[in-house]
């Protein structure tokens, strides 16, 4: 069964291992990539799929060597990005002192206003992603693939894109001085346009939605055009997922080395959810935090539910949608990762739910009026869903909870439209009084 969700992958992997020259590489902690399905291994290299099965690559690391109260104290005194976390992830030693974008540690908001309007009682947090440098999560993802692009020689980096990944890729190669290429669906949010286009870079517009886009990019690798291209999301992947892993250690240290009780998470491509889920893995066997039940909620837009829909089905196979939903960095209606969400949700006793464009929009509203926090369209999706399954009994409002916000309003203006003047005035007292105002 799972050898069929993945046979769209047979041709791009053979493509991507007949042109890869096999180097030797310091990517730190990381000792090979490792097949998702099968558990095959390959030296570590830019290819994302097996050549036994077509499964998913992903990140084998050796943690042995480290004592846990070392390497707590070495995180900490790290520095206040996702390179505190090192040790952790792909990447050299020395990275610190690398040109990037050093994304990450953004701020763990503790939503009290929020709480009190959903009845949560055990502690309501909002991870506010949006202050990452291109204002999106996307950020650390593509921070991480840069890293490995660096270390595999890669001189032009790509992507294809729902929008936040075009704007991360075009700021952290102008910042490193890479060029770049990256292709999005023609007709995305302004915001989202000109953050990609202001950078530099080049910015393709593709007559398509997103999983056209991406088969575009799958066939340009196997290109003689697309030779010598780091696609951070296809032949760069692996690394480029383990990105994620941040989120999920920095929401355990800012709550004081503890795990959450439960988690609400967009799902995109599901690479997110998954890799929060590997990072908290991680951490509970390294000692860092407790050993303790806690589960992941996944959260769609109702116009692009595939995984939502499995979910509720009792299906494990994803069965692609057309996407039609303000949500658009959301967008992907043939999820890589669904399968994998699917099992995490039920393994650890989460669900996967969706919101209408419309509780899409009031839950944008709702964040902005309790917390001061201005969501794009994906943060409407977590804290719409995390109302809707509060309202089910699904989640516990007696339970440590903590729902993500991935991007900023600023770039999704035109969900909230409907918003704006409150009256306007005469510059004098009467005009004022008149209007009510007084
Ligand atoms: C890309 C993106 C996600 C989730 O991406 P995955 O493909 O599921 O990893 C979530 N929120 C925002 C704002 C995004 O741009
Ligand atoms: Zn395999």
């Amino acid at each position: 069964m799972r050898k069929m969700r993945r046979k769209g992958l047979a041709s791009m992997a053979v493509q991507t291992v007949a042109t890869t020259s096999e180097s030797t590489v310091d990517l730190g902690p990381a000792t090979a990539l490792s097949c998702r399905e099968c558990g095959h291994r390959v030296p570590l290299g830019p290819v994302f799929a097996c050549e036994e099965c077509f499964g998913p690559l992903e990140i084998a690391y050796d943690f042995s060597a480290y004592d846990t109260e070392e390497l707590r104290r070495r995180i900490e005194a790290g520095p206040a990005n996702i390179w505190r976390y090192a040790p952790l992830l792909p990447v050299p030693a020395d990275v610190a002192g690398k040109p990037n974008i050093n994304p990450g540690w953004t701020k763990l908001v503790k939503a009290d206003n929020l709480a009190r309007e959903l009845g949560v009682t055990g502690g309501l947090y909002v991870k506010d992603d949006s202050g990452n440098p291109t204002h999106s999560f996307k950020d650390r993802v593509v921070a991480q693939a840069l890293e490995a692009a660096r270390a595999f020689g890669f001189t032009t980096l790509s992507c294809s894109s729902t929008g936040n990944l075009a704007g991360a890729v075009g700021a952290a190669a102008a910042r490193a001085g890479f060029r770049s290429c990256v292709f999005i669906p023609h007709d995305l949010e302004q915001g989202k346009i000109v953050m990609a286009a202001v950078y530099g870079g080049e910015l393709v517009g593709i007559e398509g939605n997103y999983d056209d886009v991406n088969r575009f990019c799958s066939e340009l690798i196997g290109d003689p055009a697309g030779e010598g291209w780091g696609f951070v999301n296809v032949n760069l992947r692996p690394y480029y997922a383990e990105g994620s892993k941040t989120l999920a250690y920095e929401i355990c240290e800012q709550l004081g080395w503890r795990l959450p009780d439960q988690i609400v998470v967009p799902i995109a491509s599901g690479s997110q959810l998954t890799k929060i889920d590997k990072g908290l893995q991680e951490l509970i066997k390294l000692g860092l935090v407790e050993d303790r039940p806690y589960k992941i909620f996944g959260a769609q837009a109702e116009g692009c539910s595939p995984v939502s829909t499995a979910f509720k089905a009792g299906h494990d196979v994803v069965r692609p949608q057309k996407p039609n939903t303000i949500a658009k960095s959301l967008a992907i209606g043939n999820p890589a990762d669904g399968p994998y969400v699917l099992d995490i949700a039920r393994r650890t006793g989460g669900a996967v739910e969706d919101v209408t464009d419309e509780q899409v929009v009031d839950a944008i509203k709702l964040l902005a009026r309790t917390e001061g926090i201005f969501a794009e369209t994906a943060g409407g999706v977590t804290v719409g869903v995390t109302r809707k399954l509060l309202e089910a009994g699904v989640l516990d409002p007696a339970k440590t909870t903590v729902v993500l916000n991935t991007g900023d309003g600023l770039k999704t203006l035109d969900a909230v439209a409907g918003t704006g003047l409150t009256a306007t005035i005469r510059p004098t007292l009467d005009s004022f009084r008149e209007a009510g105002l007084a």
